[in-house]
């Protein structure tokens, strides 16, 4: 496949994917509104070791959540855009921002989560699958994206 490369927004991050993702959401969560001033964000989860840091200095900041897990999100320190996030500080999984790649189309959606909190006026494509809160894994993601979760985190996590 061809290189997915991206990187923040003064340009001192650069990073390459080793892989596509296992999955992309696209969040309308409230929480996910706030922290970019904006409609909803698109997560690519990943392998965090299969992102490759090219150059640059990235550093965590922890954001508060509901559940009380910790929330850390991945920031180029000179320009301060967030790259990507590490939810539940499991630090093997990362939730990479989508639009953060040179090609800002590469990644799309595979579900839509957390739709109750959706923008009024955004309206969903008819086929791809959309959800209030959130979905079975088991049922929607691929075999090959569950094996590589397992891989990661251990069975039925
Ligand atoms: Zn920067
Ligand atoms: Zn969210």
């Amino acid at each position: 496949m061809s290189a997915l490369e991206g990187g923040c927004a003064c340009g001192a991050v650069r990073y390459r994917l080793k892989s596509g993702p296992m999955f992309v959401n696209c969040c309308h969560c409230s929480d996910c509104q706030r922290q970019v001033g904006s409609a909803f964000v698109i997560n690519a989860m990943i392998e965090t070791d299969r992102i490759e840091v090219l150059s640059g200095e990235i550093a965590p900041t922890t954001l508060p959540t509901d559940s009380g897990r910790p929330h850390d999100v991945h920031r180029c320190t000179a320009c301060g855009t967030t790259l990507w996030s590490d939810y539940g500080r499991r630090r093997v999984m990362s939730f990479l921002r989508a639009t953060t790649l040179d090609d800002r189309d590469a990644l799309r959606p595979d579900a839509h989560i957390f739709t109750r909190s959706k923008l009024s006026w955004v309206v969903l494509p008819p086929d791809v699958p959309a959800f209030d809160i959130y979905y079975d894994m088991q049922a929607l993601w691929p075999p090959e994206s569950l094996a590589r979760r397992e891989a990661l985190l251990g069975p039925g996590r």
